[in-house]
């Protein structure tokens, strides 16, 4: 049976980022350095994938501090840690290497110089995603107030008006975050903040490939994790430039063809947090059932690499 024409269209840049590179990079230097176990407080990027091959060599995953043993090393995840962890460790003599994205460290160090200089914080973010706490957890309670929507701007009870700064969350959607700070220096005209917003390099450039995709393909498929914050944003960003059907997929067994029936054009890209590996198997299951030819949509390239901590780079 010949197979139906598909063009398939594959955003460029997509997939892991530096930050994500470098913290999987973390783990697994950790582990040949100090052998298994190394504990990993958090997952270390958002993505079972990555979580399930580190579990493999030796890596053990927990959520708090506390159900580390002291005589291990104990590695922060990406998304940033609030201070009292590191205190903790330092308290507890543990040894830990964090593994911070630092364009994530670099917001925090924001959120600090702004309450150095006796500002109040808004932080636009998700309640609950563990940047946003690790953020907010630079500084004590009630220094940082969290908006996720205009709407939240206008119930916002502040310190002083006239005082006041925001930073953002890294992985969020351009276009929304544009309206939250519009809202923003609306009601407080004083309001500082960074030059345009703190939405990193990466996500910025997922989103203007999706764009661009969105304006061919009359589907898309985001690999992604769905507790990926850059991974939902890349298919509300999809929707909302036109695409049709944007949906989140992990693997390829998450397709859901009936809903693809017909189609002729597609787009595929990749949350930061999702490996090329996953990209390359959801192709494959669309060569399996279609004539398959691939267009890469490229707006920006990429070239960002980050070192990883020095104690990494020594040798024993
Ligand atoms: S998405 Fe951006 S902030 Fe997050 S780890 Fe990647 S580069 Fe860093």
């Amino acid at each position: 049976m010949t197979k139906p024409p598909l063009t398939l269209y594959l955003a460029a840049p997509r997939g892991f980022c530096a930050g994500v590179d470098r913290a999987i990079k973390i783990v697994e230097m950790a582990l040949s350095k100090w052998g298994a176990p190394v504990y990993v407080r958090h997952e270390i990027v958002h993505n079972e994938y990555v979580v399930d091959d580190l579990r493999a060599k030796g890596a053990v995953f927990v959520e708090e501090l506390d159900e580390c043993p002291t005589d291990r090393p104990v590695i922060f995840s990406a998304h940033g840690v609030p201070k009292s962890v590191p205190a903790e460790a330092a308290a507890r003599q543990m040894l830990y290497v964090d593994a911070t994205c630092p364009l994530v460290s670099k917001v925090h160090i924001e959120a600090e110089r702004h309450h150095e200089n006796g500002l109040q914080i808004v932080m636009i973010g998700h309640a609950g995603h563990p940047e946003t706490v690790g953020t907010m957890g630079q500084l004590p309670d009630g220094e940082v107030l969290l908006v996720e929507t205009p709407a939240d701007v206008a119930t916002l009870d502040v310190r002083d008006a006239t005082r006041l700064a925001f930073v953002t969350q890294t992985t969020l959607s351009v276009d929304d975050t544009a309206e939250v700070v519009a809202a923003l220096q609306t009601r407080f005209p004083a309001i500082v903040g960074p030059h345009k917003e703190d939405i990193c390099y990466a996500t910025t450039n997922r989103q203007e490939a999706v764009k661009a995709m969105a304006e061919r393909a009359e589907a898309m498929l985001v690999v992604g994790a769905p507790n990926s914050s850059n991974s939902k944003r890349l298919v509300e960003v999809g929707a909302r430039a036109g695409c049709a059907y944007a949906q989140l997929v992990q693997r390829a067994t998450d397709i859901d063809w009936r809903a693809l029936d017909g189609i002729r054009s597609m787009g595929i890209t990749a949350g930061a947090s999702a490996p090329e590996v996953l990209v390359n198997e959801v192709i494959d299951a669309f060569r399996a059932r279609y004539e398959v030819t691939v267009e890469i949509i490229e707006t920006a390239q990429e070239n960002v690499e980050f070192k990883v901590p020095r104690v990494l780079r020594e040798r024993v």
